[in-house]
């Protein structure tokens, strides 16, 4: 059984948003508001989001990432984990701020994650605490030192680069990656902030971070699947690797396999859609899994063919990031 869309693409990722609440501020992310997520009622139990995705199981659904708002913060994730992990998912992972890593790691590798993302948007403590609007550095790298030592693999540390905040950073990034023998990643800012202060001219482009890291080492490709989300190289002289996700300027929608699930139970068939799918009340008003599994199969169908920044009519979705999750 497999998942397809209208232009044949194959719909084998989910990504499981389990909260919209989150112990960061990311200036590019959400605004300074701490209130701003829903009411408790409003976000799907555990056991309704382990039947949507047993049911997305069921329809192909091969690779499964854990997102927010921050998934450590919610209570029980590991135990959802491992339930997911028993329905059969191959490839189960997670994106986190770090904050909370350390103290969770043992338990997420227990219920059976394979591999982890973790934010880190400077190496520079004071500003750091700029951008996420926390004293959380420490905890962040303390969380990084403790993924490198468990058994996930690979371990990705992803960073937005957004122009004038931060991109002064990337080569120290890149040096960070060979130190610590780690994937970094970096990502082009999109326009999916709560505070929509993203403009083009913030956009940091991937092939300007690829053109500076050149400039100091020399990067071989390394091979991809067409799905995947980044360009990755390795260092020719040895350790570390660079992921590319040029989300703006090289956007990669052509062979998505990508859906998402919100915390408040829409599906999302693309980070821009315009369009949410209410699953949660299919879930809630006596739908049998047969029904949910058809109007899933109707809706992926219809899937957007990719986003649409780079055109002239392109309008920010109304639901910003910290509401979809990475
Ligand atoms: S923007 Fe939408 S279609 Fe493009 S890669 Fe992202 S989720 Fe897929």
């Amino acid at each position: 059984m497999s998942l397809t869309d209208q232009f044949g693409r194959a719909i084998t990722d989910l990504r499981i948003s389990v909260t919209d609440k989150c112990n960061f501020r990311c200036v590019y992310c959400r605004s300074a508001d701490p209130e701003n997520h829903k009411p408790d009622h409003e976000l799907l139990s555990w056991p309704e989001l382990e039947r949507i995705a047993r049911i997305l199981i069921g329809l192909g659904i091969r690779k499964i990432r854990i997102t927010g708002g921050e998934p450590l913060v919610r209570p029980g994730v590991e135990d959802f984990m491992a339930r997911l992990k028993s329905l059969g998912v191959r490839d189960l992972s997670m994106t986190t701020n770090g904050h909370l890593l350390a103290d969770h790691c043992d338990r997420l590798v227990a219920a059976g994650m394979n591999r982890i993302n973790i934010s880190l948007d400077s190496l520079d403590p004071a500003k750091f605490e700029k951008i996420t609007r926390t004293h959380s550095f420490n905890k962040v790298m303390a969380g990084i030192d403790r993924a490198q030592n468990s058994p996930l693999r690979p371990v990705k540390v992803n960073a937005v680069l957004v122009r004038g905040l931060n991109d002064d950073e990337v080569e120290a990034f890149a040096a960070f990656a060979r130190e610590r023998d780690l994937i970094m990643r970096f990502i082009e800012f999109m326009p999916l902030d709560a505070d929509r202060h993203w403009t083009r001219e913030l956009v940091v482009p991937a092939a300007e971070v690829q053109r500076r890291i050149e400039a100091r080492w020399k990067l071989e490709p390394l091979p991809h699947e067409r799905s995947e989300t980044a360009r990755k190289f390795r260092f020719a002289d040895g350790r570390g690797e660079i992921g590319l996700i040029a989300s703006v300027t090289q956007p990669f929608c052509g062979f998505c396999s990508r859906i998402r699930i919100t915390a408040d139970g829409k599906l999302r068939t693309c980070l821009f859609s315009k369009d949410d799918h209410d699953l949660r009340y299919m879930v809630r008003n006596g739908h049998t899994d047969a029904n949910i599994a058809d109007a899933i199969r109707a809706v992926v169908n219809d899937k957007e063919e990719g986003h649409r920044i780079n055109q002239s009519d392109f309008v920010p979705p109304s639901r910003t990031m910290v509401y979809i999750g990475g």
